[in-house]
Formats: C-alpha cells, sequence, structure tokens
C-alpha cells in the first residue's frame, strides 16, 4: 500500500547532486551487478523476447524462481511464434512453479498479438506495447529500456522505494514520497544513455540493500549520499486481507487444484470430487473440519473452480447436480450450497 509522507523533508535537488548520485549507482553497479541471463553485458546480444519474458515473470515471482525456470519456458516456446501456437493447457504446464497462472495465459496471448498484429516482431513504441494484452506501464518501459536501449523512466515498486528514500528523509520504512515527485524525480535521474543500465542498478540496490523492511544502510554504497539513511523507524505494512478458506488464501488452493490438472495425461479428465480427495487430505484436510459459518465447504470449491473456469485455467465438462438428473449444459448455474460431481481438465483454449 503506497503511503505517502506528510512530514518527509525534501532534499534540494541539484545538478551536482544528481551526477554525484549517478555516480555512486552507477560506480557501485560497475563491480556488484547480480548476474541474470537476461542481462547480457553486451547489449547487442540482449534478445527482446527473452526481455518480455522475464519482465513478466518478475512481475510476481521471485528472481531465483525465475533464473530456473526461464531457460526451461525458452526451450519449449524459443520465440513469439511457438509461444503464441501454445494452447491453455500446454502453457499453464509450462508454467507450472511460477505461480498467478492466469499470467501465462495473457502472456500467451500478448505473443498472439505480436504475432498478428506485428509480424512477430516485438514492437518498440510505448504506445503500441502498452495497446498489448497484461503490458502496464511498467512492463513497457522496461521492454524499451533493457531490451531497446531507449532513453526512458522505469519506475516499479521498487525503484519507488529507493527513489523516495534519496529524495527526502522518511520517517519509517513504509512511507513513500507523493507520486508527483517520484516521477519527475525519474524522469530527471537516470542519465541519457544510461537507462538500462541505471534502473538495473537502481532495482539491484532496492533488492540487496534498500529493501522494504529493515534496510541495511550502514552497508549500502548510498549511505553518504541518502537522507533517509539509518533515519526510519521499521513499521510492517499491514496487508489487506484476502479470500480464504479457512485460513488458507483462495489463491493457494487454486494453484493446488491446477498443479493436480497439470498431472493429467492428453484429454484425460478428473472428478472433482477425486480432487477434493486429493486436496483434503492429511494435514491439509484437518484444516477443513471446521464449518465455516458463511459457506459450506462445496459452495467455496464450486466458486474457485468457477474462478479458474472464467480465467480460462480449466474446462468444467458433464456438470452433475447429486440427486438430479446428469446435464452437459456446462452454462448450468448451480446454487452456492448445491453438492455436485462434475469432471475437470486443463482448458484447451
Ligand atoms: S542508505 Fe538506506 S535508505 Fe538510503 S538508499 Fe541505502 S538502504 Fe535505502
Amino acid at each position: 500500500m503506497k503511503h505517502s509522507t506528510s512530514n518527509s523533508k525534501p532534499k534540494a535537488a541539484s545538478a551536482a547532486s544528481y551526477q554525484r548520485l549517478q555516480r555512486e549507482i552507477l560506480g557501485w553497479y560497475a563491480h556488484h551487478a547480480r548476474t541474470f541471463f537476461w542481462r547480457e553485458q553486451d547489449a547487442q546480444l540482449i534478445d527482446p523476447y527473452v526481455v518480455l519474458i522475464s519482465e513478466v515473470m518478475l512481475q510476481q515471482t521471485q528472481t531465483s524462481r525465475v533464473q530456473e525456470k526461464l531457460p526451461l519456458f525458452l526451450t519449449e516456446f524459443p520465440n513469439i511464434a511457438a509461444l503464441a501456437a501454445a494452447d491453455n493447457a500446454t502453457i499453464i504446464k509450462a508454467w507450472a512453479g511460477m505461480g498467478y497462472n492466469s499470467r501465462a495465459l495473457r502472456l500467451r496471448d500478448c505473443a498472439r498479438v505480436i504475432q498478428e498484429r506485428h509480424g512477430g516482431i516485438i514492437p518498440t513504441l510505448n504506445d503500441e506495447l502498452l495497446a498489448l494484452p497484461g503490458i502496464g506501464a511498467y512492463t513497457a518501459s522496461a521492454v524499451l529500456a533493457f531490451a531497446f536501449h531507449h532513453d526512458v523512466a522505469v519506475l516499479d515498486v521498487n525503484i519507488r522505494r529507493v527513489y523516495s528514500r534519496l529524495l527526502a528523509t522518511m520517517p519509517t520504512t513504509r512511507d513513500l514520497a507523493d507520486e508527483s515527485s517520484i516521477q519527475a524525480f525519474a524522469e530527471k535521474i537516470y542519465p541519457r544513455g544510461e537507462s538500462s543500465r541505471w534502473h538495473q542498478a537502481v532495482m539491484d540496490i532496492g533488492a540487496l540493500f534498500c529493501t522494504a523492511r529493515a534496510p541495511k544502510c550502514m552497508s549500502c554504497p548510498l549511505h553518504e549520499v541518502c537522507p533517509s539513511a539509518g533515519t526510519m523507524q521499521e513499521v510492517r505494512k499491514v496487508k489487506p486481507p484476502e479470500p480464504s478458506w479457512e485460513g488458507t488464501p483462495n489463491r493457494i488452493w487454486r494453484g493446488c487444484i491446477v498443479q493436480i490438472l497439470r498431472g493429467l495425461e492428453g484429454d484425460a479428465t478428473i472428478s472433482s470430487d477425486e480432487i477434493l480427495q486429493q486436496l483434503f487430505a492429511g494435514e491439509v484436510g484437518a484444516l477443513f473440519e471446521n464449518n465455516n459459518a458463511e459457506m459450506t465447504q462445496d459452495a467455496w470449491f464450486l466458486m474457485v473452480l468457477r474462478g479458474l473456469e472464467r480465467d480460462g485455467i480449466l474446462e468444467i465438462t458433464a456438470p452433475r447436480r447429486v440427486g438430479s438428473h446428469a446435464s452437459g449444459d456446462t452454462s448450468e448455474v448451480l446454487p452456492h450450497d448445491t453438492l455436485f460431481s462434475c469432471s475437470l481438465r486443463l482448458s484447451k483454449g
């Protein structure tokens, strides 16, 4: 949650202070950059396709996991054409271990639009990138900076945090400068011709030192020039509650269901009863012994399945109401508390 501070003391920015900051950050990066294979040292070797895929993966997945999974994904889908041709089930299987499976479908949809509208070539204009499915302002600017070396400001949550702390004394680790100040600073601070190296350097400092909680100011290379160095009170952000069942977020249960479906061969289906048995076996199942006052287990399970169906991740085939006649009509609306049994598989898309 962004939280603007009114107590921060803006530090007078001058050309000299900008230059010093640039020297400190790029000087540190020259010797301490994190090495990821999507960050080629030789700009000529950078593949925009690899940058695009890595940026989408990094949106909600840790770098160590992306480092492990990205090469496998690129082996299966080496280019836009291969990715565009993938059906839902294939792409969801390839996305195993990454979480947030809807991202994989949007990425495939993005490849299809690039294939159809741009002949398989990733566009180099901001407006064209923003018009692609699943591409927001951050990803568009990251692709322009990292893949095409355009002079563009890149702002994600980590860069916003570092810039805020460099702009003024932040009272607590939760505070951020106001968005207009961050935007103005972002536009001015990056050295022209160095957008790619600059933003990767700031991201590395954000990941290694200037973390959301417990920043390591004493060992940070910006300690001497940062107004927030060692001054912030540590305050934990309170995460808004997310839809859960007996304390376990629905997104975790969605991931468990998709993982079971990934194990099916070809067009095979699995019954909802079998999935319930697998989900609720052992210690995990013990969580469900308590009754939820607002919703029965069946109603909750049906809601989760319908959500996965809506997102194009699974297909519900042959739903059947217990005590009623079998029906092949998948559009049948089942009451929330209706016991039901149906067959499931990953969506073919
Ligand atoms: S000195 Fe502390 S607050 Fe400033 S950039 Fe470094 S880690 Fe962040």
